[in-house]
């Protein structure tokens, strides 16, 4: 039996993946070299994303406001690090029973690499990352939404996404039509808590280029999500307006990159101090502290500008929300001021 792209396809479903797309590899010319794939395999034919989806329950309770472990957990971190790869592992061994070489690629991010010098002249020195969103669109399973998510037909903004890389010459899927699934409603814009995701009219685009079509998205000012969603904005964190009450840090008024910011959200979230009658847990952060021991992540947030907006938005981009039977908002939203004082909103 020859190894197909179909084969690949029904043995990766199988194993769990929701979403399996091919992709080949001169789709990535003009990726930056620290995050071109082509480094990590040079004799690679074709990249498979896989996707898995969020199960749109995991946002139930921080949309009610009295459960966050769900998303970090099922949602977030081990999803992308613990139920994901084992379909992306298992259909690299499919491949390569077939004989083809199949890397399965870690689900790294390139901004959170330390860099250092090339081992070998003309060539990026170690961790090369490939932008999995920008594969995930390479390999037309969707494309990336103004708010910088990945947006598929079947999911909306619901899913995490890994890749294979593989030198058997597998047939690529065709690449969708630039806003096929993001209408540009700017609804993510709207309810972002962090107020970082810049709207079309302000003018802050990126853009690629992938054969003939550009793709263009929202240029996030991560260092305003990365303190929002790791729990530095009193605007989406009850916790933080707890144990910092006389804290005043409006997050619009930050200029921090993203490492910037992931340095204070995880120095504040992992701190200990000592126990008082005013703060008697002894962590600096008691619902940070407690979840990062027994998730190894913690995400506040809870994305709800960038997916939980979008899917709630109609178009393409809710058409997976809209097959539930029940809809997903039913009572106004919870809203915190910067001050962190509790209010709703329609
Ligand atoms: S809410 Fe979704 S569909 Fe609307 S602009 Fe943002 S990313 Fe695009
Ligand atoms: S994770 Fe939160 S802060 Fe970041 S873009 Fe999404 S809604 Fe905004």
């Amino acid at each position: 039996m020859t190894l197909t792209a179909e084969a690949v396809k029904r043995y990766a479903k199988e194993r769990g993946a929701d979403l399996v797309g091919i992709a080949n590899v001169e789709r990535f010319e003009g990726a930056p070299e620290q995050m071109d794939p082509r480094w990590i395999y040079p004799e690679a034919r074709s990249a498979i994303v896989i996707a898995r989806r969020i199960p749109r329950g995991v946002y139930r309770g921080i949309e009610e406001g009295t459960h966050w472990s769900n998303y970090t957990f099922y949602g977030y971190n081990r999803l992308n690090t613990w139920f994901m790869p084992k379909a992306q592992y298992e259909a690299a061994c499919f491949i390569e029973d077939f004989g083809f070489e199949a890397v399965p690629v870690y689900p790294g991010v390139p901004e959170a690499q330390p860099r250092m010098g090339p081992l070998r002249e003309g060539q990026p020195g170690p961790d090369v990352f490939p932008a999995i969103r920008i594969a995930g669109v390479a390999a037309g399973i969707g494309e990336i939404g103004w708010s910088k998510v990945f947006l598929s037909r079947e999911f909306g903004p619901r899913q995490r996404l890994c890749m294979i890389l593989t030198d058997a010459e597998l047939e690529p899927d065709p690449l969708l039509e630039p806003n096929s699934i993001c209408n540009l409603c700017m609804r993510c814009v709207d309810e972002c808590p962090g107020h970082c995701i810049p709207h079309i009219r302000e003018g802050k685009v990126v853009e690629i280029q992938i054969e003939d079509r550009t793709y263009r998205w929202g240029d996030v000012d991560m260092g305003g999500c990365t303190l929002t969603h790791h729990g530095m904005n009193k605007e989406a964190s009850p916790f933080l307006a707890k144990d910092f009450p006389g804290l005043r840090m409006d997050v619009r008024e930050q200029r921090m990159s993203e490492e910037e910011a992931y340095k204070l959200c995880y120095t504040v979230a992992g701190g200990t101090w000592r126990a008082t009658a005013e703060f008697p847990s002894g962590n600096v952060v008691d619902y940070y502290r407690t979840m990062l021991r027994s998730t190894g992540y913690f995400a506040v947030c809870g994305a709800r500008g960038c997916i939980r907006a979008c899917f709630m938005s109609g178009g393409e981009a809710g058409a997976a929300d809209e097959r539930f039977h029940n809809r997903f908002r039913k009572k106004p939203m919870w809203t915190l001021s910067p001050e962190g004082e509790v209010g709703e909103k329609d």
